[in-house]
């Protein structure tokens, strides 16, 4: 009896979280209410916004891309939670798939992702095996920054410009970290690829005079976050430093992520001044003094 009662509590810790699909327009190409909620909301939209509302793309492959990859999201969940310890989503995360006014993708609320094919059309066809791949990178990107929303909820309250850099930092290097293609990654040996050498190089410069700006302007407009973690992948001045230097911190081991996550705001400071090039060591560190 009691190896039974055993059993039942083991097999219901390991019930395997729903992924839910729902296609948020019509057979027209009209979004649904759904998306337009979404949408008004992300965006801070109002009653007197208009929007060009249109018959969009029904685009099948991003549909199919999407369908067939919730199998293999379902295995990974367990690595992408790992990091969090005492973290839990709901029993079923919505995949809302819409296709138009939004970024490609992006979380609402704490158990909501959200696809906009339109803007994932600019990858070109979605059944292409690097689309496939891509697909698997932005759904993991995603889901990190519902585990991490919910984990800062009691830990993180953010007052000023300056913590909202911070987080948008941590918030988007630790979900970058997740989209780097194989490309960006360090190798077995340690061996840093080309590509993030010289991306570093155009990098740091920028991020190490924009957060000397942001810590001596303490209420600084919100410009200062153009191009911080949107546009270019290459061009992300914020996300894109923190996510490459998560990568040569952790080598892929989740426990040393774990680590990083706790230490809050400060884990970009701490990042940055491990891995900054001289001279922007040195000069980060010159002027938060
Ligand atoms: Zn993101």
């Amino acid at each position: 009896m009691k190896f039974i009662v055993t059993c039942f509590f083991i097999s219901s810790f390991s019930l395997a979280q729903e992924l839910h699909p729902i296609i948020a327009f019509d057979s027209l190409g009209y979004p649904t209410k759904i998306w337009m909620d979404i949408i008004y909301k992300r965006y801070n939209y109002n009653d007197s916004t208009t929007l060009n509302i249109i018959s969009s793309t029904k685009d099948s492959s991003w549909i199919k891309n999407i369908y067939q990859a919730i199998p293999r999201w379902k295995k990974i969940l367990p690595k992408l939670q790992k990091p969090f310890f005492n973290v839990s989503l709901s029993d079923t995360i919505y995949i809302v798939i819409g296709n138009q006014l939004a970024d490609d993708a992006f979380t609402h609320g704490n158990n909501t992702i959200c696809f906009d094919i339109q803007q994932l059309s600019e990858y070109g066809k979605g059944e292409s095996e690097e689309n496939k791949e891509r697909i698997d990178r932005i759904f993991s990107h995603e889901y990190i920054h519902l585990l991490h929303k919910s984990w800062r909820k009691d830990k993180i309250i953010i007052t000023t410009q300056w913590e909202k850099i911070l987080l948008e930092c941590v918030n988007e290097g630790l979900g970058n970290y997740y989209s780097l293609s194989q490309k960006w990654k360090i190798d077995t040996q340690g061996k840093i690829p080309e590509i993030t050498k010289n991306t570093l190089k155009k990098l740091e410069p920028i991020f190490v005079e924009k957060f000397c700006f942001a810590f001596h302007h303490q209420n600084f407009d919100d410009s200062l976050f153009n191009k911080l973690s949107k546009g270019k992948f290459e061009e992300k001045w914020g996300a894109l430093p923190v996510a490459l230097w998560l990568d040569r911190e952790t080598h892929s081991d989740s426990q040393l992520l774990r680590q990083w996550i706790e230490k809050g705001l400060d884990g970009v400071l701490y990042l940055a001044d491990k891995y900054l090039e001289e001279p922007y060591r040195s000069k980060l560190r010159e002027c938060r003094k």
